[in-house]
């Protein structure tokens, strides 16, 4: 596995690979992976000719109260978990390398759709998102681009984007991978002490009284989020932040829930924000 600090090192490679007629799957992260993470490497693995994989903590998607520095780092192990799902190269550079000094220009949807759900709380994560993930685009050139349906706002800002600016990429929306009590797989699950990893366990509870809701023929947005809400209130550790019935690509609040409309949850469990979601009338 090769492992690449600077632009010009992937260009090379990806330029070489290109000649060869090769396909490129491109898989972007911001590190400290688990399984989450190597199923996206292993369905690029399975769909491309070669895998790249981005390893950057991305600044500009962080507000400024956020975790940007306390935000988990593990190279060695991402670099270990990697070379065992087969990706061919990965890219970790350095923030400079991303965002050269002086650097001032940003990807920005002038929409609604950045502004919904996760966007009420995090003004400015979708820009980051945005314009890094077009950067790894023009850096990588990848055919395949492979995204996790658990962040599926962040899903359908890149797709949008990817829409509008015309860019030549396939995106693949990846299930979300889940530990044993339905907790989606996070590099955030790691600041959750033992009582507050057992409390996160209540998102997933919560989406199961959805589902159950919709399950038993009915469709009001209000009333299933209040079914929802009910789950998450009874648990002591958890804020909810939000809990909504959405369009599944505009992002835009329904009144009736139906079949593809997505329904999603930001939840703090002490200082820890988890999101979570699933879209209605899919099996979990
Ligand atoms: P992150 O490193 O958190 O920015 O995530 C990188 C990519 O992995 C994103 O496309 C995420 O949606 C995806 N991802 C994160 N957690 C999971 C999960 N539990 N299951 C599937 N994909 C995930």
């Amino acid at each position: 596995m090769i492992i690449a600090n600077t632009i010009q090192e992937v260009r090379e490679q990806t330029a070489l690979w290109r000649r060869e007629g090769l396909t490129v799957g491109l898989v972007p992260t911001m590190g400290y992976l688990h399984e989450g993470h190597a199923s996206l490497v292993d369905r690029a693995r399975a769909e491309c000719q070669k895998v790249i994989v981005s390893d950057f903590v991305n600044p500009t998607q962080f507000g400024p109260q956020e975790d940007l520095a306390a935000y988990p780092r593990d190279l060695d192990g991402d670099c270990a978990l990697l070379e065992a799902h087969g990706c061919d190269l990965v890219f970790c550079p350095s923030v400079e390398e991303m965002y050269p000094a002086g650097a001032a220009t940003y990807v920005n949807i002038q929409s609604e759709l950045p502004r919904q759900l996760c966007g009420r709380t995090r003004p400015n994560h979708f820009q980051g998102v945005c314009t890094v993930v077009s950067k790894l685009f023009h850096i990588a050139e990848p055919d395949k681009a492979y995204f996790g349906q658990k962040d599926a706002q962040q899903l359908a800002v890149i797709r949008q984007m990817v829409r509008d600016l015309r860019f030549r990429v396939e995106i693949v929306a990846c299930p979300t991978v889940r530990e044993a009590d339905g907790l989606a797989r996070s590099s955030r699950n790691a600041y959750l002490r033992p009582a507050e990893r057992q409390a996160a366990a209540v998102l997933w509870r919560s989406m199961q009284a959805g589902r159950e809701y919709l399950r038993s023929g009915k469709a009001g947005a209000k009333e299933l989020v209040s079914v929802m809400t009910e789950v998450l209130d009874r648990e002591p550790l958890a804020r909810v932040e939000y809990v909504e019935a959405v369009d599944g690509v505009t992002l835009l609040p329904v009144d009736e829930v139906k079949a593809g409309d997505l329904v999603a949850l930001a939840v703090h469990i002490g200082k820890t924000r988890l999101i979570d979601n699933f879209v209605a009338g899919e099996a979990p």
